[in-house]
């Protein structure tokens, strides 16, 4: 069974850090796709570069640690997706996020090796999709495309601002090598760097003999990566570009002509701010590469349109309400037209520009949050709405409410009575009754209550002698939408729930 979205208990601590910026060794992504093999010797026919946009179905899962906590920031990870489909503007592709964004809570698969990311993948692949694993720490690297397990792992801290670690994998996935493919068998500058006389003419990786591209693109079609709009390029490490876009130093090709290295290509290993595009032959690779899977869902060009803040409401708590119990909280909002998930944020201060206290997706319109209250304590809370097709939006505004006192034992709430109580549906629409019933909860003198935020009863049922089980009815036709409590009394014991009525 997929992991389902956190719809209970949810709470996320900062993100663990196995690997910085500064640690970044690229990304893991080993060989060549036989696919490319093929393709560049002209087994495969380029096709056309449709004018139409190919929408691709992503599908995100969350990894976390055993405790559930260590998972990517949504906000971070939906900046993340826009730049994605920037940067496959040009490759007339779109991205969409497929079906639920899944939470795995697994230390195991959130530190992995590339085993364990095999294994990670191999049971958590959904068909017909372009995986995506969000992990701490992908095997050592930013992120990898693992052909074994066809699918994407990408690290939390190569996601963030500029960060185009996804774009990059996403490459390698539609067949692209890296731009120095061959020099990852070297894989380190300084030793590029201490040739300092002509590069060999070959190099052994990934069981095969690459050859080392030259300027004078001679053997572009056959060297590196095969592209012969991908000039010479020989560093297999992260590096930084100088003005102009290059390497700080020349470097000898095997002819013994200087040049520089340019760091725009998505597929080198320049740093981030280096990076701008894919090249035009690399475009058209990976369009025929797309052309050949099949199995991706290619969706007619679905009629979409982005979730309106404008269209979604904080129903629960009340701004400023003072809630009664401090162990959970249950967090209500409306159906938002065209939302397919929404991202809540919980935090202690107004202020949302840092870390959240915990932010989460979630499929549902309301969420209960447990574990983190405490007692006495102000919180701010604030939701976003987010199609699947365009992520873009803005947060409704910040809504705040009180979490009360701890409750003393005598009017704690029954735990009998909690476990056993239902009542659905909730939210109800005014045009249905609400049901509350029971069973297995002894027998006594009941009576219930529906009773709205003032304190007023608005509807209530005779006191009756109940044996075991009950069932009942509250109508709320004549109820205003809003926030109501429903209390149940079962002798001395007590229950109180919180019920939306919707118009
Ligand atoms: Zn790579």
């Amino acid at each position: 069974m997929p992991a389902r979205l956190l719809t209970t208990l949810v709470f996320l601590l900062a993100p663990l850090c196995f690997l910085t910026a500064q640690d970044y060794r690229g990304c893991a992504t080993v060989g060549r796709s036989a696919w490319l093999d093929a393709y560049q010797a002209g087994k495969i026919a380029p096709v056309p570069k449709s004018l139409e946009t190919r929408f691709v179905p992503i599908h995100l899962t969350l990894v976390g640690d055993d405790n559930g906590a260590g998972y990517a920031d949504p906000l971070t990870l939906l900046n993340s997706f826009e730049l994605l489909n920037d940067d496959f503007a040009e490759v007339n592709v779109r991205f969409y996020i497929d079906s639920d964004i899944d939470y795995l809570s697994s230390t195991f698969y959130y530190d992995h090796d590339f085993d364990g990311g095999y294994d990670l993948m191999r049971n958590f692949n959904r068909r017909n999709t372009l995986n995506s694993y969000v992990v701490g720490n992908p095997s050592e690297a930013c992120g990898y495309y693992s052909p074994r397990g066809d699918a994407i792992a990408l690290g939390i801290n190569c996601i963030n601002a500029g960060n185009h670690t996804w774009s990059h994998e996403v490459g390698h996935y539609l067949s692209l090598p890296h731009t120095f493919f061959g020099w990852e068998s070297v894989g380190d500058i300084a030793k590029v760097e201490a040739f300092n006389k002509p590069a060999p003419t070959s190099l052994r990786y990934a069981g095969r003999t690459v050859a080392v591209e030259r300027v004078d693109r001679s053997n572009c079609a056959d060297a590196a990566d095969g592209f012969c709009d991908t000039p010479p390029d020989y560093l297999p490490e992260r590096w930084n570009c100088e003005t102009g876009g290059i390497y700080k130093d020349s470097l000898l090709d095997p002819d013994s002509t200087r040049f520089a290295v340019y760091g725009a290509n998505i597929m080198s290993y320049a740093q981030d701010g280096c990076v701008e595009a894919f090249s035009p032959e690399q475009v058209a690779a990976m369009n025929a590469n797309l052309a050949g899977r099949s199995g991706l869902a290619d969706a007619d060009a679905p009629v979409f349109t982005a979730a309106r803040v404008e269209d979604l409401s904080l129903l629960s708590p009340a701004n400023n309400e003072r809630v009664r119990f401090s162990d959970s909280v249950q967090l209500i909002w409306n159906k938002v037209p065209n939302a397919d998930f929404y991202l809540v944020q919980l935090n202690r201060g107004a202020n949302f520009s840092g870390n959240p206290l915990t932010s989460f997706f979630t499929s549902d319109t309301s969420v209960a949050i447990t574990d983190i209250l405490l007692p006495r304590t102000k919180y701010y809370w604030r939701v976003r709405a987010v199609n699947r097709y365009d992520v873009t939006g803005d947060f409704s505004g910040v809504r705040e409410f009180v979490n009360g006192r701890e409750l003393s034992t005598a009017t704690r709430q029954d735990a009998l009575l909690a476990a056993a109580v239902r009542l659905s549906p909730n939210p109800v629409s005014a045009r249905h009754p609400l049901r509350l019933s029971a069973a297995g909860i002894g027998s006594g003198e009941l009576s219930a209550q529906l009773i709205d935020l003032s304190g007023r009863v608005r509807a209530e049922q005779p006191r009756q002698r109940v044996s075991g089980s009950f069932e009942l009815e509250f109508a709320t036709a004549d109820l205003p939408a809003g926030i109501y409590l429903v209390r149940v009394t079962l002798d001395s014991r007590q229950l109180t729930r919180r019920v939306i009525v919707t118009p």
